[in-house]
């Protein structure tokens, strides 16, 4: 029995929609087990700007520092797209990971055996399901390094410096080794340690902790081959942990295998067990407010949160056995709806997951 205090930012478009079945889930997931989950709401993006004039107010951050993890649903949309560059809505998920020191995002890559069929792959590859999670670092390399141009020999030249830190690496190793314990304690550290400076010192910093986790088996493997393994033979991995650059080209490769972009969820995590857990699916504006949003991504992104904020792990396990369940069953939103299946909305789809809680 425990007491969890959620921040909750709803933000655009489908956002309100798939966050909103999220939270029933939760609310039965607190019945079952007797714990209290309390919500507390805020604005981000879009409907900040509308209130507040800004993306991530100071209230907004306010209620999620005093909360044990945030859940976001989508932020954006074109209502907003001439606000100048610096307020842009997702720029609020920027100011978020930064304002709340998340510095590893967590994205899994998962086949269900019902939609096994949405996988690009051919069905003897991921026989049997698939189940990956990207560790991703967040918040430096070449994405936040010094950049520019120079006038050089030959013309101007643009620069992007590549910069890591031994206690950057060690935050988001120590974060990988821990959610692999969860797991199947296998995790890959994927780099180009053949060409370069920081890859090797990830590996120098890998090779110090791994004594730390004598359960964990810890293995190398260069990006270039990684994104072959991944279409190639993507059962071997349990835990990737890799770079932000890698992480993003990475992270989007192996949610193309799942073939759905409505059932994926991801963590964002910092030190401790606080995280912010979202869809990566964005506002989707096409479908917003016409109930026909899959909320799945939502759902499974609340049990990353039971799972590595709260560590309830059989809480956790119960919602991922309830997505399952219906998939199992032929139940379908419009985005993954194949003949001879049964069609539902948002609400509708949130429900059954719920029957199955
Ligand atoms: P998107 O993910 O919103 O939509 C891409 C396509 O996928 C659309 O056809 C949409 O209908 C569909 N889709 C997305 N989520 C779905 C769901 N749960 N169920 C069924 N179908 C779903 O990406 P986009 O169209 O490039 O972006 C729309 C807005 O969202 C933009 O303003 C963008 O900046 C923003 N965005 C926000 C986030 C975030 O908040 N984390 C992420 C990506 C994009």
């Amino acid at each position: 029995m425990g007491e969890y205090k959620i921040a909750v930012i709803q933000g655009d478009g489908i956002g309100p929609e798939v966050t909103q079945e999220a939270i029933n889930i939760l609310k039965a997931v607190g019945k079952k087990y007797q714990h209290h989950f309390t919500f507390e709401y805020a604005l981000a993006g879009g409907c900040a700007i509308d209130s507040y004039g800004q993306c991530l107010p100071k209230e907004t951050l306010a209620i999620c520092k005093g909360a044990d993890s945030v859940m976001l649903g989508a932020v954006g949309g074109p209502k907003w797209d001439n606000v100048p560059n610096a307020q842009r809505p997702e720029k609020a998920l920027l100011g978020l990971r930064s304002q709340l020191g998340l510095f590893s995002n967590l994205r899994p890559a998962k086949i269900y055996d019902a939609l096994a069929d949405a996988c690009p792959l051919k069905a003897e590859i991921v026989a049997g399901g698939l189940d990956i999670l990207i560790v991703r670092e967040l918040t430096g390399g070449i994405y936040f390094g010094e950049r520019g141009y120079r006038k050089g020999n030959y013309g101007v030249e643009a620069y992007d410096v590549e910069t890591y830190s031994e206690v950057e690496i060690q935050r988001i190793l120590k974060n990988a080794f821990t959610v692999a314990m969860q797991r199947e304690k296998k995790v890959c550290c994927v780099d180009k340690a053949n060409v370069l400076e920081t890859s090797r010192l990830w590996r120098k910093v890998a090779e110090e902790m791994k004594a730390s986790y004598p359960q964990v088996t810890l293995s190398y493997m260069y990006v270039d081959n990684a994104a072959m393994q991944l279409v190639r033979n993507p059962k071997q991995f349990d835990v990737i942990v890799t770079s932000n650059m890698f992480g993003d080209i990475l992270s989007d490769e192996a949610s193309m295998i799942t073939g759905s972009i409505g059932l994926l969820p991801s963590a964002s995590l910092g030190k401790g067990t606080f995280g912010m857990y979202e869809p990566i699916h964005g506002s989707a504006p096409d479908i917003a407010g016409q109930n026909k949003a899959n909320p799945i991504a939502a759902i499974l992104s609340a049990g990353m949160m039971l799972k590595y904020s709260f560590h309830l792990e059989k809480e956790a396990e119960d919602i991922e056995n309830a997505v399952k369940a219906v998939l199992e069953e032929g139940m379908r939103t419009p985005d993954i709806f194949s003949e001879g299946a049964t069609l539902l909305g948002t609400k509708e789809m949130g429900q059954a997951v719920l029957s199955h809680i």
